[in-house]
């Protein structure tokens, strides 16, 4: 280039009669900018660069577009662990990876096991298994052609459930086994020192009932949990009517609901609410609901029930079932457990209640196999809301505009 400069210069001064200073001071300028050139972009014109000797031509189109395509996070790497290609999912939960550096920088794995599990505290607590496995590439036998592939996976989600598993096991033979103990004490109580004792022996008897009573209804709990689990991908298609069930369960209720000198009122601010639903299911839901009003809010000497179209005008989609009561109410922190399965606010209260801490576990199952939902609001000391939504059926919604 520089050769090309210095005959057109010369051919100038000569032919075209340009003076020898310009002509000087112009080879001069065009001297300093080839330097600035090379200095910015070394060896553009000679050998390859480092970064490219590193991984010559190994950002091969289809790697990328292989790599891309996978759900989880993959990482392609040279023997050398150098990051030649990634996806995205790899991206998000390596944020510091960077093609051409050693994945070191932005994951630490041991190099040399084929699978690996390990855990990621920071952002969140995350369990991933690594597989890596030799990646090699048509055309060439040359190190760039050896690759060796990085795949995870995400096993959070699997290993929540096992430790659900686990939790739930544990805690239903902790429940089991409380009214177990005390029917077995109360058994060599009656054999020993209460044998011929006829007032000791039936006020025995009594708790004895109550307590075997109670291992009867959590195990009905159980198994019904873990049947409607079996059918939660199974839509209910028969046609049941709302306002006919809470009607049918508030009745059934009254005499606990006197019990507890409670007063039972229902709205109805639709003559029908046809949903797609299992009868026997949602009648347990509403039964759950009116009654844990009635023993957690029975201080409030009050239930309301309002059953409702939503929207109110115009076409309807949903049935709107609420029961509210005027009890002690629910503190906030305690409202997103609820549904979990024996989550208590007071574990002695809900026994004491004959409770099983199943309920709720199960009318969020129920709803969740009728595309419903259950809504929790409470305001401590004023009493507690449980309102739940459900899709009326076709019919349902038709009843409403024909009427
Ligand atoms: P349980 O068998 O204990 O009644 P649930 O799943 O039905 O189980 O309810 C879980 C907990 O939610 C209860 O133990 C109670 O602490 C709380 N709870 C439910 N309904 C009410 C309510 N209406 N008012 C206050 N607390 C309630």
């Amino acid at each position: 280039m520089l050769l090309t400069a210095a005959l057109v210069f010369t051919a100038l001064v000569q032919v075209a009669g340009l003076g020898l200073v310009p002509a000087l001071l112009g080879f001069a300028a065009l001297v300093v900018a080839v330097l600035i050139w090379e200095a910015s972009f070394p060896g553009s014109g000679e050998a390859a660069p480092h970064a490219d000797r590193l991984m010559p031509a190994i950002v091969d189109r289809a790697v990328e577009a292989v790599v891309s395509d996978l759900p989880d996070p993959t990482i392609v790497l040279t023997p050398e662990s150098m990051v030649v290609a990634f996806n995205e999912s790899a991206q998000q939960i390596t944020p510091g990876i960077l093609r051409g550096e050693p994945i070191s920088f932005a994951l630490r794995v041991p190099n040399e096991m084929r699978r690996i599990e390990f855990f990621q505290r920071v952002p969140t607590d995350r369990w991933w298994e690594a597989t890596i496995a030799p990646l090699v590439l048509p055309g060439g036998a040359g190190p760039d052609r050896h690759l060796v592939l990085l795949a995870l996976r995400d096993l959070t989600p699997l290993r929540r459930v096992e430790e659900m598993r686990a939790d739930f096991v544990a805690n239903a033979s902790h429940e089991l086994r409380t009214p177990l103990a005390s029917l077995s004490g109360f058994i060599e109580t009656l054999q020993g020192p209460a044998r011929n004792d006829p007032s000791s022996r039936d006020r025995f008897l009594a708790i004895m009932k109550e307590q075997a009573t109670r291992m009867a209804r959590l195990i009905d709990d159980l198994l019904s949990l873990s049947r409607i689990e079996q059918k939660v991908h199974i839509h209910p298609d028969t046609t049941t009517d709302l306002v006919m069930i809470v009607h049918e369960v508030a009745a059934g209720l009254s005499p606990l609901a006197q019990e507890r000198d409670v007063e039972i009122k229902i709205t109805d601010r639709a003559r029908s609410l046809d949903v797609l639903g299992d009868r026997d299911e949602l009648i347990r839901v509403f039964e759950n609901l009116i009654e844990n009003a009635l023993k957690y809010g029975a201080s409030g000497k009050r239930v309301d029930i309002c059953l409702a179209r939503e929207p109110a005008t115009g076409e309807a989609r949903d049935a709107i079932v609420s029961v509210r009561d005027y009890g002690p109410g629910i503190a906030p922190e305690h409202l997103p457990r609820l549904t979990e399965r024996f989550y208590r606010v007071d574990i002695g209260e809900s026994r004491a209640q004959g409770g099983t801490g199943l309920g709720l576990a199960l009318v969020k199952h129920i709803l969740n196999r009728h595309r419903g939902r259950l809504m929790i609001e409470s305001t401590p000391g004023s009493g507690a809301n449980f309102s739940v939504r459900l899709p009326l059926s076709r019919a349902g919604r038709a009843a409403h505009i024909s009427k």
